[in-house]
């Protein structure tokens, strides 16, 4: 960095020229962003010299943990020797054919073919025209209308934005836009009212159905939906929610689209969420843990049956990004996936650290703030309740998860805050040390919280 720049004024420096994502700029500029220097395993460090753990994987992604020389080596060797190409006019370099090789041959027999991206949302705006594309060329060009789910997140270009069901972003924008409508979402804490998780699992499952009549199942492409939804709060579906899914997609011939942007690569215990659940989508948007987060780079996984046609029948798809398997982000992926291979770190939290995770998030529980503590794999949602007994929840949603969240952040453990929910998504290669310091933590947090609510 340039002297001319001394540490302390890059708050000021940031708050002068750049605009963040998702931010109340006025709001950020009065308490000033923190400046992240460094990275090493599960930690980082700001610009003071402190230390986090970061118990959110930067955002759902650094799964393999920071300061992975290996990464840093392999894209070196590749920026020297062809730091771009394009994929465009029948070319490709050699870590791309390595990378959509390697990521196919994880994602079990249905997937053979992937489309390269830049990030999630390119990802999900890709399949959201090949799906349109593929029916067209089926002869069922009628067959466009994509459902999604109320609060689920497939990013932030207009067609992600759209099939995400987040009623904040939809307000701004005019957004969704047409041919994309939302059903109830798997949440049963919130919205199951007296019924078993079973039973409402079966019943959001069957709203699907209900829309596909409502619409014309003429008229339906696909639906898509997170095997966990990351962004609501990783809300885990009830056990009946899945398989049902699976039947009605296959029942009426719509595509299924599995959104593994952050299930994918490990997070659940499986290579990917869709296999975790047993079900068998058609596409599936990927992102984030493809690289660890080292570089941006995504896809979509295709199907065989939908590459078949595109391969066939379609001709040219006029479709693709300028970084569509850019080299150097595939050598990063592809010693990501190496590594993650190697370590075995798909195995590890299937059969080991996911379960010590789960049962130290479990504990919370028992807090008084707490109505209920649930995890899968190294995912973990923590429900905070007004009153545990009849899962009532808090008025001012917003205010209690960001003060449980900020004084986490206040002991050293980055979580993340959405509305009344705290979620963890921890790096893969977490200790089971630091696991019982990021309980221990979030312990302190709950316990400060809850005193300044009572005070
Ligand atoms: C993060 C995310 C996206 C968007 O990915 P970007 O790389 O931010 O564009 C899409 N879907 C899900 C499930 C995500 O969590």
């Amino acid at each position: 960095m340039p002297d001319t720049y001394p540490l302390s004024n890059l708050a000021a420096i940031d708050a002068a020229h750049h605009l963040h994502p998702f931010a109340d700029m006025k709001k950020l500029n009065a308490e000033g962003t923190r400046v992240i220097q460094r990275g090493e395993g599960v930690y980082i460090f700001d610009n003071h010299g402190r230390k986090y753990l970061d118990g959110f994987a930067g955002l759902w992604c650094v799964n393999i943990g920071y300061g992975r020389r290996e990464i840093t080596e392999a894209v070196a060797r590749q920026m020297n020797e062809l730091p771009y190409y394009n994929t465009f006019f029948g070319t490709t370099s050699t870590p791309t054919a390595l990378l959509a090789e390697k990521v196919t041959s994880h994602a079990g027999a249905r997937f053979n073919h992937i489309f390269f991206t830049g990030s999630g949302s390119e990802a999900n705006d890709t399949w959201f025209r090949m799906a349109r594309v593929y029916w067209s060329a089926v002869g069922k060009p009628s067959k466009k209308i994509v459902i999604a789910r109320k609060n689920g997140y497939h990013g932030s270009t207009v067609a992600g934005a759209s099939l995400g069901g987040m009623k904040y972003m939809h307000e701004q924008g005019d957004l969704p836009i047409p041919g994309i409508v939302h059903i109830g979402q798997p949440y049963w804490y919130g919205e199951g009212g007296d019924l078993s998780p079973d039973e409402f699992g079966l019943k959001v499952a069957r709203e699907l159905e209900a829309k596909i009549d409502e619409l014309g199942e003429e008229n339906v492409a696909a639906f898509v939906a997170e095997p966990v939804q990351g962004a609501a709060g990783v809300i885990i579906p009830p056990e009946t929610y899945w398989p049902e899914i699976d039947r009605i997609c296959k029942a009426r011939n719509i595509l299924l689209v599995t959104d593994e942007v952050i299930c994918g690569f490990g997070r659940l215990g499986s290579w990917f969420g869709h296999q975790h659940f047993g079900v068998e989508p058609d596409l599936a948007p990927i992102a984030k843990g493809l690289s660890s987060g080292y570089l941006p780079i995504g896809g979509v996984l295709v199907s065989d049956r939908i590459a078949d046609v595109l391969i066939n029948e379609v001709g040219d798809f006029n479709h693709g990004f300028t970084y569509s398997g850019h080299p150097v982000c595939a050598a990063a992926a592809l010693e990501n996936l190496r590594i993650i291979e190697e370590e075995r770190l798909v195995e590890r939290v299937r059969d080991d650290i996911g379960p010590y995770f789960g049962r130290a998030w479990a504990a919370l529980a028992e807090h008084d703030l707490v109505g209920a503590a649930d995890s899968i794999g190294l995912m973990g949602g923590l429900q905070l309740a007004a009153e545990k007994s009849t899962r009532t929840r808090y008025e001012k949603l917003d205010q209690i998860g960001s003060l449980v969240r900020n004084h986490a952040l206040a002991n050293g453990l980055v979580l993340r805050a959405t509305s009344d929910r705290m979620l963890a998504s921890p790096p893969l290669v977490i200790s089971h040390a630091e696991v019982d310091e990021m309980a221990r933590i979030t312990k302190l947090a709950l316990d400060a919280a809850w005193k300044e609510l009572k005070s």
